[in-house]
């Protein structure tokens, strides 16, 4: 198995240490030519592709910037399976209610940005995930889902707000796994991958 982490800003290289942890081997996507490469019309493709936390509008722009945005959508939307933390839920959300500004757009969720305030930018938790019992949970400046669609099954909540969801081969998580050191979203990732 291998997997594309795209590493345009934020926080790839947690997700990295994540897959060397697992042993899961990865390509770091930076420009047109590292998903060309990754992703040829014939022979070995990638398994997955991982969207990190960072800043959804800088991510945003430079994927429009690079040529990046519309290859990775079509992908995405022909079944490529995507694990989106933080920033990278709100680039896969097709709708926020706070910013008009939308990405990716290819899951079924509408999310709000930056949604726990100041005074609550950061925080630990541990909390349920569906399946995977009590885990940690970092938030920095974290989103929530607001909604989902019908597609749309709910993995955890916090505070009564939805933190992680999944739609077919899309995952979503508000906080960040990577930061933890425990690697169990990771893990379920790559289970959703391998059972097709
Ligand atoms: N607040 C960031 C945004 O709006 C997300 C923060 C994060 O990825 N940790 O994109």
């Amino acid at each position: 198995m291998r997997l594309g982490i795209l590493a345009l800003q934020g926080a790839f290289i947690e997700h990295e240490q994540a897959l060397q942890r697992l042993g899961v081997d990865f390509v770091e996507i930076r420009q047109l030519a590292d998903w060309q490469q990754a992703m040829p019309a014939d022979g070995k493709r990638l398994d997955g592709l991982i969207i990190p936390g960072g800043e959804s509008t800088v991510q945003g722009k430079l994927l429009r910037d690079l040529g990046l945005f519309e290859p990775i959508q079509a992908e995405i939307l022909r079944g490529l399976p995507v694990f989106g933390t933080c920033a990278g839920l709100l680039l896969l959300a097709e709708q926020l209610n706070n910013d008009e500004r939308l990405h990716l757009a290819t899951m079924h969720i509408t999310a709000k940005r930056n949604a726990y305030g100041r005074q609550l930018g950061s925080f630990y938790i541990e909390a349920d995930f569906k399946g995977l019992g009590k885990i940690p949970m970092t938030f920095i400046r974290a989103p929530y889902i607001e909604a989902v669609g019908p597609q749309v099954e709910v993995l955890a909540e916090v505070n009564g707000k939805i933190v992680a969801a999944r739609e077919g081969k899309q995952l979503v998580t508000a906080f960040h796994p990577e930061l933890t050191g425990n690697d169990s979203v990771h893990k379920y990732f790559l289970e959703m991958i391998q059972n097709n």
